[in-house]
């Protein structure tokens, strides 16, 4: 397809005619392949899968890191493995500003009684202060074998959580040290976070959310990973080739296109993983740390493993033996490859300022016109559009500097649109899309007075 609704013939003659007498700016077309970085090639191919799983032998030794098992020695319990972690981070490079990052809280939801729930965060600092995260939840929790049902006041059972979520934890710690070691000079600050009480109901990631909505923090998106290293199925069904990235509706949300762009640039990086997009926060029942940013307007999404085991989790049972480090590792590269791609590129252009969305049919009447805020550091914006009705981008033009941008003869109301900043090395921001709003929009040539 070479512009929107070229399909019938009328609509090819309809849309010659504009090349030829409107002047089409240049030929859309489907999506380019993006071009890739060797910087961030070679970033992923430092990912270690033994690594991962020295970390995690180390992490399941603790024996449970249920939230109240503090000040069990250095051994055992939830303290250990949060110093640990600490330690590990601090380990990796003097870029890495990592520190524990500690709430006192009362009895709350599944917490029993007062707790200090303590996420371990560290900070790569990029040459703006716009965040990615990258996290994954290092407590854990186990049915008592005596009855199968959770006892929230006891933490006397192993809880080892090796792929809930010791997977999503030292994913992040080997993101953090590959990242801190590379150089690479990332627009964007990194966050990489091992996030707790998670399983007593996001009660880590929420605090901290809070946190960072008070203090005005800009967050472009949080890639949450949880339960992320287990390629076999509870029904023997084998997937080491394919993992799920759930991210909440509605369908132009921001976590939407994380999304997008996750599936765009991983499988750009790593031909042969492939990203499957579920238009959902998460799994029927089930909840992740994720969600405790998106309800404070943070985009965020949820990667996790294809086929589950379900016999495995929250039991005695989640342990190293349930982890496939080589399936960890490329998720880890999945990850990696979005996120350096989103901490490399400009910020993605405003669309949305001051009265509305910034798109209007044109001095013509007929046309899309599209505007955008000037992004800092852009060489130039991929526009892109879709049917409404269609999942994906389907089309997409390269512009080069400017602020606007008019399609001739194409309706606003029949497509959809999105507009990208492209750095000079080619990275792309997250796609800001033109939506319209529930009510009360004005198209942008008739606003005013
Ligand atoms: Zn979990």
């Amino acid at each position: 397809m070479t512009t929107p609704s070229a399909r019938s013939p009328v609509a090819r003659i309809a849309v010659g005619l504009l090349v030829l007498f409107v002047g089409l700016p240049s030929p859309a077309r489907a999506q380019n392949s993006p071009a890739l970085d060797p910087r961030i090639a070679a970033l992923l191919e430092e990912i270690s899968p033994d690594r991962m799983r020295g970390y995690l032998e180390v992490l399941t030794a603790f024996e449970t890191r249920h939230t109240m098992s503090r000040g069990e020695g250095p051994d055992r319990g939830i303290e250990a493995a949060a110093d640990y972690i600490l330690e590990t981070l601090r380990s990796f490079s003097t870029r890495l500003q990592a520190e524990l990052d500690c709430y006192e809280i009362p009895a709350w939801g599944r917490v029993p009684d007062q707790a200090e729930i303590c996420n371990v965060i560290a900070v790569l600092p990029g040459r703006t202060d716009r965040r990615v995260y990258v996290t994954g939840h290092y407590d854990t929790v186990a049915r008592r074998e005596e009855t199968g049902r959770f006892d929230w006041t006891r933490w006397d059972n192993p809880a080892p959580g090796a792929n809930d979520d010791g997977s999503g934890t030292v994913l992040t710690m080997e993101l953090a040290r590959v990242f801190a070691e590379s150089g690479i000079d990332f627009d964007a600050t990194l966050v990489f976070g091992a996030l707790a009480g998670e399983e007593e109901g996001l009660v880590g990631a929420t605090l901290h959310a809070q946190r960072a909505a008070r203090d005005s923090l800009r967050i472009d998106g949080v890639w949450n990973n949880d339960i992320i290293g287990n390629s076999l199925g509870g029904n023997g069904v084998v997937d080491s080739r394919t993992v799920r990235v759930f991210a909440e509706g509605p369908e132009d949300s921001m976590s939407r296109q994380m999304a997008r762009h996750i599936r765009r640039w991983a499988e750009a990086y790593q031909p042969g993983h492939e990203i499957r997009l579920i238009a959902r926060e998460d799994r029927f029942g089930r909840g992740g740390d994720h969600t405790a940013f998106n309800r404070l307007g943070f985009p965020g999404v949820r990667f996790s493993e294809s086929r589950e085991n379900y016999s495995r989790q929250h039991t005695a049972a989640d342990t190293l033996g349930g982890v496939d480090f080589g399936y960890l590792a490329r998720n880890a590269r999945a990850n990696a490859a979005s996120v350096a791609t989103v901490a490399l590129a400009p910020p993605a252009p405003v669309v949305d300022a001051g009265r509305g969305t910034m798109l209007g049919r044109g001095e013509s009447g007929y046309a899309a016109h599209l505007r955008w805020r000037e992004s800092p550091g852009a060489v130039g914006y991929r526009i892109v559009w879709r049917e409404t009705w269609g999942p994906d981008w389907e089309n997409e033009i390269f512009v080069g500097p400017g602020t606007e941008h008019v399609f001739e003869g194409i309706s606003i109301d029949d497509y959809t649109f999105g507009i990208a900043a492209v750095g000079p090395g080619g990275h792309e921001s997250l796609v800001h899309p033109y939506v319209r709003p529930p009510r009360g929009y004005t198209p942008i040539r008739e606003v005013g007075r």
